[in-house]
């Protein structure tokens, strides 16, 4: 049996805000793109709990979160606090998290009597899976009961060291700790042992399942499925016709398991999951995007944010480890929301932010002209990453 846990920080963009700026406590806080009076056009990365009794949450449009703190703000409620953040300043809290949990993990006596060497580095097993949050192995300390308690050590170090709270889930895999530590948030840990696990997750709304997005719900919700428990009333078989095939690729997305949704999905709603945590997640490309103020074709100000997005993602890559990279992806989202990609990839790794500028201009001007914009359309959003990356 394996004993896995999932931390998740509460959020974690807003909490940082409130943490190091006193006069934002207890305000609402929306973290994203600047919000123009509401016309801007980006997207809500982080809204505290305060914004999103508002209704305001991530991934909302940011002039849609405008309105809701408007009409809020209308009903004598507080008004709310629009911030664009600081990738730096968080990414740097995040490191101190994770290396809170390293060493709540890694040194852990438990751990050095068990593999009986100060060489332990078999046994941990701690993956940063984004920003805010990470999954890591506590099967070393042999039941739920321990493994509760090196959880609750861990969440004291965050809150006493970083004045920031923490969620944790608490299973036998990653998709379980996964969806329990998302139960009792701010602040909450839960555990859900194996005998738990199928009665645990079958209420749940079937969007409760990593993966599945508001599209997939809809989708399954018109088939009748709502629940994970009504996931489990179809066969395999079933599944596959209903979603099996691998879905096709959209710029941005993953590419999906050659095996298909509908197998995915089953094997999830009973709560299997073998997946190991990977202790180094491999960091595979590293990108910008950008919405514009208005829909545009003018290539003078496409370029001009081009070479601003070149420089972050310059930064980007050598704080993540890696000096070079040899291809080149940029995306365009027209009007209509038709989205290409086209990459370049170099015959030898390059660097530097003047590079990534050059190699994506010359793959943008196709989109000037009839090779890939033959109606004219004008262009909304652009986005460019780089792959391949090297040392
Ligand atoms: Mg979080």
């Amino acid at each position: 049996m394996r004993i896995i846990a999932h931390l998740d920080l509460d959020a974690f963009f807003a909490a940082v805000e409130e943490r190091d700026k006193p006069r934002l406590r207890g305000r609402p806080i929306v973290i994203g793109a600047d919000p123009e009076d509401g016309k801007g056009r980006g997207v809500v990365s982080t809204a505290n709990y305060a914004a999103r009794k508002y209704g305001i949450h991530s991934a909302m449009p940011i002039s849609h979160a405008w309105r809701l703190a408007k009409d809020a703000e209308r009903q004598g409620q507080m008004p709310a606090i629009f911030l664009q953040g600081s990738y730096e300043r968080y990414s740097e809290v995040s490191e101190r998290v994770m290396k809170i949990i390293r060493s709540r993990v890694v040194c852990s006596d438990a751990l050095q009597h068990k593999s009986g060497r100060s060489e332990s580095r078999l046994y941990v097993g701690v993956e940063q899976a984004s920003v805010d949050e990470a999954y890591f192995d506590l099967t070393y300390t042999g039941d739920f009961i321990k493994a509760e308690y090196v959880c609750r050590k861990i969440k004291e170090d965050i809150r006493k060291k970083e004045k920031i709270t923490a969620s944790i889930g608490l299973a036998p895999n990653k998709l379980i700790a996964k969806i329990a530590s998302d139960m009792q948030k701010p602040d909450g840990l839960t555990i859900v042992t194996a005998d738990q696990a199928e009665n645990f997750l079958a209420p749940l709304p079937v969007r409760k399942i990593p993966g599945i997005g508001p599209k997939t719900g809809e989708f399954l919700k018109s088939k009748g499925i709502e629940t994970i428990s009504d996931v489990k009333q179809y066969s395999l078989e079933e599944l596959q016709d209903i979603l099996g095939k691998p879905r096709r690729l959209q710029s941005g997305s993953r590419p999906q398991k050659a095996s298909g949704w509908g197998e995915d999905i089953y094997y999830k709603a009973r709560g299997i999951d073998n997946s190991p945590i990977v202790e180094e997640h491999e960091v595979k490309s590293i990108g910008q995007q950008e919405t514009f103020r208005n829909d545009t074709l003018d290539a003078g100000l496409m370029f001009g944010v081009l070479k601003e997005m070149s420089v972050k993602i310059e930064k980007k890559l050598k704080h993540s480890g890696f000096g070079a990279f040899r291809t080149v992806t940029i995306s365009v989202r027209f009007s209509d929301f038709e989205t290409k990609s086209r990459s370049h990839t170099l015959k030898e790794p390059s660097d530097g932010a003047d590079k990534i500028y050059t190699e994506a201009m010359k793959l943008f001007m196709s989109f000037f002209d009839k090779r890939e914009n033959p109606q004219n359309k004008a262009i909304r959003l652009i986005g460019v990453r780089v792959e391949k990356l090297t040392k």
